[in-house]
């Protein structure tokens, strides 16, 4: 349990006695000077947490240095956003030990946005937001993709108006070019005609995140904009570890410029970016930092539902989460994993609940979503149920979880099959059988 303490970096104080510079600056200063800069050097004042749903959270140590680091790539995410210093900003990520909401409280603070802190909608629920919106009407919003698409959907249903927005500024999820519209479409209702909706990609690890500037609607993002001088990226090919040339796809891998506290050397992110790590300068904003380019799949989201099981055949969330994004009748949406009866011996079921938006039918829907998931996935959903937003909100745990919930694993423990689980996998009984 205490094996996290190995990636920390623990100073020698002999050694650091020893240097000409310390001695020097003790000359110069005294040795209560020189006991407070190393102290913000080296001693941890803050932890966070890692977020992946399967391993047991870690913690991740950040000194006063590292909060120095994380503030400048902080106000170097609200720069490439192109937010002003004038703008007022609601910063609705769960109030957590995770990066995000330190992150954006950090962004804001140094760049001197005015920032009001909702915790998301477990803290003051989606009332609490809701109330926020109309009496602050903020410029910027920040917070996880289900989250915010959830507020601006009951903003509009219930006639909030707040015509200042500008950007919504999204992480901890992938951000679809369906959901992008979708939460423009859901801005305009607001009164806000021209938003920017942005991604951001980062990880604890990592301990800050980039940010995509502002592009026009009908053109691609330029990709995340990085930072040469607080960390290293590398695209590498996963199997042989080699590094990949400029702009082509592989798995991002990170290494941090002076980070004290929890430190990590080329740490393998699981993440493959399939437009790979460009150098060439961005052809919206026309700053010459490399870029992160394309879309990003994490291997862990596949993983850690054991998805690569069903029909035998590896099935990627990040397809399935397009291919429902991208349908413009389909609003929030959640997708269950049943086994049939709840029998840990019977087959996998996939169910998929679904809030239709703009006014089509329930089996116009149903036909369509059928013959998306057949054109652009190799599953098909056992059954698809309609709710209502109401019902949706309930599903994915607004107001009651601290991350709202796209996928659910409702199904029994298999205990004592774990030896034979192999065969089971390989057998034709496995099949996903479609009875939409
Ligand atoms: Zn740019």
């Amino acid at each position: 349990p205490k094996r996290f303490m190995d990636f920390v970096v623990v100073p020698d104080r002999a050694v650091l006695t020893r240097r000409p510079g310390t001695m020097l600056r003790a000359l110069l200063h005294g040795r209560k000077d020189v006991e407070e800069h190393f102290a913000a050097e080296f001693r941890p004042v803050l932890s966070c947490f890692t977020t992946g749903r399967a391993a047991e959270p870690l913690p991740f140590l950040f000194t006063q240095r590292d909060l120095d680091h994380l503030a400048t790539a902080g106000r170097r995410l609200i720069e490439i956003c192109a937010a002003q210093p004038d703008f007022r900003m609601i910063n609705a990520f769960p109030f957590a030990p995770h990066l995000a909401f330190w992150l954006a409280h950090y962004a804001a603070t140094a760049a001197g946005v005015f920032q009001v802190s909702t915790g998301g909608g477990k803290t003051v629920g989606t009332e609490g937001n809701l109330r926020l919106l109309r009496k602050l009407n903020p410029d910027v919003l920040m917070g996880v993709p289900t989250f915010i698409y959830h507020l601006l959907h009951t903003a509009a249903e219930t006639g909030v108006h707040c015509e200042n927005l500008k950007r919504i500024v999204l992480g901890g999820e992938k951000v679809s070019d369906g959901l992008r519209r979708k939460l423009r479409d859901l801005a305009h209702e607001l009164g806000s005609p021209r938003v920017d909706v942005l991604a951001t990609y980062g990880f604890t690890e990592a301990k800050l995140a980039w940010a995509e500037c502002p592009f026009p609607n009908d053109q691609p993002s330029a990709g995340f904009h990085v930072y040469p001088d607080l960390g290293i990226i590398e695209v590498i090919d996963p199997h042989t570890g080699e590094v990949v040339p400029p702009g082509q796809p592989g798995e991002i891998v990170f290494t941090p410029l002076d980070a004290r506290g929890t430190v990590v050397l080329r740490y393998r992110t699981g993440d493959f970016i399939d437009g790979g790590l460009t150098y060439e300068p961005c052809p919206h904003c026309g700053r010459t930092l490399p870029r992160l380019v394309g879309n990003i799949s994490r291997s862990s989201e596949i993983k850690e539902l054991n998805l690569d099981k069903l029909k035998g055949t590896l099935v990627d969330f990040n397809d399935l989460e397009h291919v429902l994004d991208d349908d413009p009748h389909v609003g929030a949406w959640q997708l269950e994993l049943r086994k049939a009866h709840d029998d840990p011996h019977e087959l996998d079921e996939l169910i998929l609940h679904v809030h239709r938006i703009n006014g089509t039918d329930e089996s116009q829907v149903s036909r369509e979503l059928k013959e998306r998931f057949a054109n652009h996935t190799e599953v098909h959903p056992n059954r698809i149920v309609f709710h209502d937003a109401e019902e949706m909100r309930r599903l994915q745990g607004v107001g009651t979880l601290l991350k709202e919930q796209k996928l659910v694993d409702h199904r029994p423990a298999a205990n004592g099959l774990a030896g034979t689980a192999k065969t089971t996998d390989d057998s034709p009984g496995r099949e996903i059988q479609s009875k939409v």
